[in-house]
């Protein structure tokens, strides 16, 4: 035992902390061999690496408990302000790399198994993400848990426990296959049940009115049936302090593993049919990125994961002896898009219909808790749900919304006076045509705060989307700009680059990623600069490496990697990148000499399993692909890699070694975007719309750092109202009647004209997204791209600039927003238990 962790040791048993409990490396080793012995039950000869990756999470979880416990005896004994985050999705990535950096023990946990001849890489690769959600959104609830415990902010982050996440995408001759994701298969060591917290949740049957002993009018919700919600929770480490917050994911189960009723008349299969039905309500997430069409199971999935979670605050209250009228002081319930908008009318059941408050204390009580936020631009993906299907799962909720909306009206009727038309846009029921409930509008009248997670977003919501409800309560309106984790997105994904600026500045900058602006003092330094390529070329050899290895292409590190990976859309314009690799591939044809910086296209992304035009534009990209890469002519200059199953795991591999981030939307449709983030911080250069927050990076880092191009907002929306013709581009552009042509010809699909035609149609007749308007103008400015790589010196200073100017983009930046702007929260430092703390709770 060398001296200092001998000393370490001392210490250790000096605060009565358990062994189980210390981050010394003799006591990891320990524990490791100990769990592949006791936990996974294996001597190491016959140990999997998957027994080796269960032994460190179960080392590692040992670890965390002690902080989970005593971030709950802090809050308990405090009586803390909690945030309750509501999200249908969390899109967390693997837990095991990501504690073992927020515990600080990184380093030795990869020299404690490396001493055992296995490598820690190697064992976190073992790991199943968790995709509990599709994209954006998801993500962002992860980054948001993350930067809410490392500033130490009580929280707890409330969704569903989907058996199945978001499917795994395959490609069989360049068209997506889904495979189900059964991430549960081999367990999940990051979560505890906690069946003795279970609820009831009611679905269906019908309402009674009833008078009470106090000869006051009531109202009863008779259920059709009800289904058990448990909850699994996981413990939420921040970065380098005690607090772990706590992630809840309800599952759904069967209030009884039989129903005996059913089973004593014989009818054992209903019985156990009934079971089934039960557990479906959390079988599998809804793979639609921005919309799903009326499906009954997605509205029962959101009442169940709201019901379970208003009902597990009011247990809070109790426990805690706070009375139910100070719900709104004890809670900021954040609602993250209209997913979990059916909160509000179901806070107004549980307050009125259960704890039996007035109508107006409730309301007050409801309005001061939610805050709201928006994540879309598109009308068309403002979730509404049919009145008869609304009436069949949620016949109370439904009275309630009436109610909500009544006296909603009454005092719009009052500031607008004979304003029908405004009654009938800001009303809750849309009722031209086949009825339906606006989750948006309900979210909107429920909330004391609204927020857009981009600037241009929010005052496009201001103009459009939400202008009714503006007009109303301009003060409930705020902007919140998206923003990521540093320690999952630069610190676990880029080690290199992390060591790099952590020698450079120190790693104050982990915490507080406005410390970065100090790389900016280094963009002279010749050996500074030199390192920082040297990184980004190792970043880059690692994916070329990956990406031969999964697609059996050979990949130039040196080449410039041009990265688009998100999901698939046609707002998103995957399409319009793929016209530019065919605009290049049309240069080369026509000069096969011409002199061309070499480009590495890798994208990823899944397509909604029925959005047909999205898996079309998947099919699109492969197909050229198939021929650029295996092209004579081409000689190696232009190289097409279409990833498969991009994920928060593929993520980490792929945002740092970018060289060019492809942000494309069309202005005016991407809320904010986050994947832009990510490849700013490892110091990628972004060509992009001013769309979303591509608008404020280029504000960060200035004009001449950022690759900008296409419509403005305005602009698309004045060439809409002028009745857009893509037909004209089309004529007017001979680049673009070329690749429109050769595309449409066949030549992409071994000669046959019809696989892309509904592709080509949509663009020459509609094109809806504007991208024969944007192609001449996404050319040139790829062209100028192409030009400043040439210059590698130039390039690399570009990138420290973008880098070093990512500061804002830190979720912690945007969690302390909502902190001290929308959810009046403060933090609370965690002390942490000793064992004789924990025996002194029992004298209690
Ligand atoms: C960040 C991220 C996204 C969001 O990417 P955008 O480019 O903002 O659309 C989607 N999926 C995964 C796995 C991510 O990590």
């Amino acid at each position: 035992m060398d001296s200092s962790s001998a000393g370490q040791e001392d210490d250790r048993e000096r605060r009565g902390i358990s062994e189980r409990a210390s981050l010394d490396k003799r006591a990891l080793r320990r524990s490791f061999l100990d769990n592949l012995l006791y936990v996974q039950g294996k001597f190491p000869r016959l140990a999997t690496k998957n027994d080796y990756y269960l032994a460190l999470a179960h080392t590692v979880r040992d670890r965390l408990m002690q902080r989970w416990i005593s971030t709950a005896a802090a809050y308990t004994t405090q009586c803390s302000r909690t945030v309750c985050y509501l999200s249908a999705e969390f899109l967390m990535g693997p837990h095991l790399g990501n504690n073992l950096i927020n515990l600080g023990i990184y380093d030795v946990a990869a020299e404690v198994v490396g001493e055992l001849g296995l490598d820690l890489e190697d064992l976190l690769y073992q790991e199943e993400e968790p995709g509990l959600g599709n994209g954006g959104l998801g993500r962002l609830a992860a980054c948001f848990i993350d930067s809410l415990a490392t500033l130490e902010v009580p929280a707890l982050g409330y969704g569903i426990r989907y058996e199945y996440g978001i499917f795994h995408q395959t490609l069989s001759d360049g068209w997506q296959v889904e495979k189900t994701d059964k991430w549960l298969r081999f367990g999940n060591p990051w979560e505890l049940a906690r069946p003795e917290w279970a609820v009831e949740i009611k679905f269906g049957g019908h309402t009674e009115q009833y008078t009470d002993e106090h000869q006051r009018l009531r109202v009863r919700w008779v259920a059709a049936r009800i289904v058990n919600g448990v909850p699994y929770d996981t413990p939420i480490l921040g970065y380098h302090v005690n607090t772990a917050n706590t992630l809840r994911l309800w599952k759904a189960e069967a209030p009884e593993s039989f129903d005996f009723g059913q089973f004593n008349r014989g009818d054992y299969a209903g019985a156990v049919t009934q079971k089934i039905v039960s557990e479906n309500l959390s079988k599998v997430l809804y793979p639609n990125d921005e919309q799903e069409a009326g499906k009954e199971l997605r509205l029962q999935q959101q009442f169940f994961f709201v019901s379970c979670s208003l009902q597990d605050m009011l247990r809070i209250l109790q426990i805690q002896r706070i009375p139910v009228e100070k719900f709104h002081e004890k809670f900021a319930v954040q609602l993250n898009d209209t997913h979990p908008s059916i909160g509000v009318a179901e806070l107004m059941r549980l307050l009125v219909d259960e704890q039996l408050l007035a109508w107006d204390t409730a309301w007050d009580i409801t309005c001061k808790s939610f805050g709201y936020t928006n994540h879309t631009l598109m009308p068309e993906a403002l979730e509404r749900w049919s009145l008869p299907l609304f009436q069949r799962v949620l016949p109370r909720h439904l009275e309630i919304i009436y109610e909500i909306n009544a006296r909603f009206l009454d005092q719009v009727r009052i500031r607008f006076f004979g304003d029908e038309a405004r009654i009938a846009r800001l009303s809750l029921i849309e009722e031209q045509g086949p009825r339906y409930v606006r989750m948006a509008n309900l979210a909107c009248v429920g909330s004391h705060a609204i927020n857009g997670v981009a600037d241009l977003h929010t005052e496009l919501l201001k103009q459009d989307v939400l202008k009714d409800f503006y007009e109303l309560c301009p003060e409930k309106f705020s902007n919140k700009t998206n923003g990521v984790t540093p320690r999952r997105w630069i610190v676990l994904a880029n080690p290199r680059l992390t060591s790099l600026i952590t020698e450079t500045l120190g790693d104050g900058w982990i915490r507080d990623l406005d410390l970065l602006r100090g790389l900016e003092s280094h963009i002279d330094d010749a050996a500074f600069v030199q390192r920082w390529q040297a990184v980004k070329r190792a970043n880059k050899a690692d994916l070329a490496t990956h990406i031969e290895r999964r697609l059996q292409i050979s990949i130039d590190p040196d080449s410039l990697f041009d990265v688009q990976v998100k999901r698939i859309h046609e707002y998103k314009r995957q399409h319009l990148a793929a016209l530019h690799i065919v605009a290049l591939y049309c240069r080369i044809k026509a000069n096969p000499n011409i002199e061309m910086v070499p480009r590495t296209f890798i994208f990823g992304g899944k397509a909604a399993p029925g959005y047909h035009m999205a898996k079309l534009m998947i099919k699109l990209i492969t197909a050229i692909g198939d021929v650029v890469n295996f092209d004579p002519d081409v000689r190696g200059r232009l190289k097409v890699a279409f990833l498969p199953n991009f994920s928060v795991t593929n993520g980490q591999r792929i945002y740092p070694a970018a060289d060019l981030s492809e942000q494309i939307s069309t202005a005016g449709k991407e809320a904010s975007g986050t994947g832009n983030m990510k490849f700013q911080m490892n110091g990628a250069l972004t060509i992009g719309t001013m769309d979303g927050a591509n608008i404020e990076i280029m504000e960060e880092v200035g004009k001449e750092n950022f690759f900008q191009f296409g419509l403005l907002t305005p602009e698309v929306y004045a060439w809409q109202a002028r009745g857009y013709r893509p037909q004209e581009c089309y004529e007017r552009s001979p680049a673009l009647r070329e690749v429109i042509d050769l595309i449409g010809s066949g030549y992409f699909a071994r000669g046959d004209s019809s696989v892309f035609k509904p592709l080509i149609d949509v663009l020459l007749r509609y094109d809806p997204y504007f991208l024969l308007a944007d192609f001449d103008s996404y050319v040139a400015c790829q062209d100028e791209v192409s030009a400043v790589y040439k210059d590698k010196h130039r390039w690399a200073r570009m990138a420290i600039l973008n880098s070093a100017r990512s500061g804002k983009f830190s979720s912690d930046r945007t969690i302390r927003q909502y902190c001290s702007e929308i959810w009046n929260v403060d933090k609370v430092p965690v002390r942490l238990l000793s064992q004789e703390d924990v025996e002194a709770d029992f004298m209690q």
